[in-house]
């Protein structure tokens, strides 16, 4: 759609600024992102940071990028849990469910597939799974302790973070010192088979309840939960790519961690730019699954869940994500979900008027200008809320043509109308269901109130009521106003 590339400034978690975008490789990025571990079906939480980074590859698609864009699918592994023990979730709701391991994996992603499809997201190139890349897993294990900087303790394998800290920065990109680490650790009695209290797993030994078991040269075991994401951003990217992305969450320690996997198998940092998408929180507290403040995407959108008086069309959800910028909380509640169903009315309403407005020889604004602003909020790291304020001006422009008090001529009209279409839709990933139905129903509702209005010139009251009720009874309202009839 567009050439204007090169403008693009992104927000770096690894410098703590906004630097401009410049891939390694001319015209192609490399995009990782940190996907789900399926043990439970994904919650609003989860999609906001997928929906984020759906906005973020949509728009390096609409600058024209070939974007390699691989999110992975935790599949097994020991995930490390906020008391520092590593936990088999799957596993655990495996048990708990009586199936294998697999079926878990398999039955949420079955629904998590279904929720992309519900919110629009565009498919990543490649969905990577754990379990299909424990081999890559165990060679990058090797030359990490090829290299010195991993041991191994009755059958498990753990990063040595001091050794490491010799060499390379643990702590480059969460700001955390080892020396405060250290400190931690004369508090905490050795408690494990660490030798420091900021060592983590690399490989763990398998427990008797463990579902799923492999085979390594340490023995039958499990990866550790960050060695996924190396292996498969390195099989699928190279060593170093331009972006990797995750929620705020996910920065230390499972970033960290990953850098220090990099630097210690392969010598570098894998990502130039790091990129960290803020949480969706409920009453100021992030939504989890472990505080059991969670709302599933589908009992929005259906209106089951028992805090809110009514369901809210996926259009509307990612409007309400795509108004905070996606470095900033966002707090869930029913009032700015109905403020943001308001506004995505507001919006839907001026592109539906798009292609009856009357154009003149001249327009009474600078089109162009408007439209630059578009592209200048999205190129600064992302800024949707800027973005949708400057949409919003073009609505706003739109009901004044409309309203013959502004005017537009044909090329600005074409000009406005392929922005305003693409900016909504391509990259916001708004679908304009209502829009299009509207559009489709269009037709129909000229025959019907045609109808109607030849009734009441015939004073047959009872048909030209009963239209007017049954269309009501439909969900569509009739005005009869001096211009004419409307309906809505
Ligand atoms: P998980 O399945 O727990 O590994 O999480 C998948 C993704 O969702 C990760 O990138 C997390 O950072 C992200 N995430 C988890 N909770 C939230 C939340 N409340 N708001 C936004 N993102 C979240
Ligand atoms: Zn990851």
């Amino acid at each position: 759609m567009s050439n204007r590339k090169g403008k693009l400034h992104i927000y770096n978690s690894l410098s703590g600024k906004k630097e401009h975008f410049e891939p390694i490789h001319q015209d192609h990025v490399g995009m990782y992102v940190c996907g789900p571990t399926l043990y439970s079906e994904p919650h609003m939480g989860n999609m906001r940071t997928f929906i984020n980074f759906d906005m973020i590859y949509r728009y390096l698609l609409f600058l024209d990028y070939r974007v390699k864009y691989v999110r992975n699918i935790t599949d097994a592994g020991h995930i490390t849990n906020s008391a520092g023990e590593a936990v088999d979730s799957i596993g655990k709701a495996a048990r708990l469910e009586q199936v294998q391991s697999l079926e878990i994996v398999y039955k949420y992603n079955v629904k998590f597939q279904e929720l992309q499809r519900i919110y629009n997201l565009l498919p990543p190139s490649i969905e990577p799974t754990a379990t299909g890349h424990i081999q890559e897993q165990i060679e990058i294990i090797e030359k990490i302790l090829d290299n010195g900087l991993a041991y191994v303790v009755n059958g498990s394998v753990y990063f040595d973070v001091k050794a490491y800290s010799e060499k390379f920065n643990y702590g480059i990109l969460s700001g955390r010192k080892v020396d405060e680490l250290a400190e931690e650790t004369r508090t905490l009695n050795a408690q494990d088979e660490k030798r420091f209290f900021a060592d983590f797993a690399l490989w763990k030994k398998a427990n008797p309840e463990d579902m799923q078991i492999w085979r390594s040269p340490w023995g039958d075991g499990n990866p550790g939960w960050h060695i996924e994401c190396t292996a498969m951003s390195t099989k699928y990217l190279g060593t170093q790519f331009d972006i990797h992305g995750g929620g705020l969450d996910l920065k230390f320690p499972h970033h960290e961690d990953e850098i220090a996997q990099n630097c210690g198998s392969f010598g570098c940092n894998p990502a130039k730019i790091w990129m960290h998408a803020n949480m969706l929180n409920v009453n100021g507290q992030k939504m989890s699954k472990s505080l059991g403040n969670f709302f599933l995407p589908k009992e929005i959108v259906e209106g089951t869940t028992p805090l809110f008086s009514k369901g809210f069309s996926p259009d509307v959800l990612r409007f309400f994500m795509m108004q905070a910028h996606y470095r900033s909380t966002l707090d869930f509640t029913e009032e700015a979900l109905n403020a943001a169903e308001k506004g995505y009315t507001r919006l839907s309403d001026a592109i539906q008027l798009l292609d009856k407005l009357p154009t003149g020889e001249t327009s009474s604004f600078d089109v162009s200008a408007l439209v630059d602003s578009f592209y200048t909020a999205m190129d600064d790291d992302f800024n949707t809320p800027i973005l949708i304020a400057n949409l919003f001006e073009a609505a706003k422009r739109v009901n004044l043509i409309n309203d013959k008090v502004d005017t537009i001529s044909l090329n600005d009209l074409k000009l406005l109308s392929t922005h305003l279409i693409a900016f909504v839709k391509e990259i916001l990933g708004l679908q304009l269901n209502v829009a299009q139905s509207d559009a489709k129903l269009a037709p129909v509702m000229d025959l019907v109130l045609d109808l109607r209005a030849q009734a009441r010139a015939n004073k047959d009251w009872t048909t030209s009521d009963k239209i007017r009720d049954g269309l009501a009874a439909a969900g569509i309202i009739v005005k009869d106003g001096k211009e004419g009839t409307s309906w809505s």
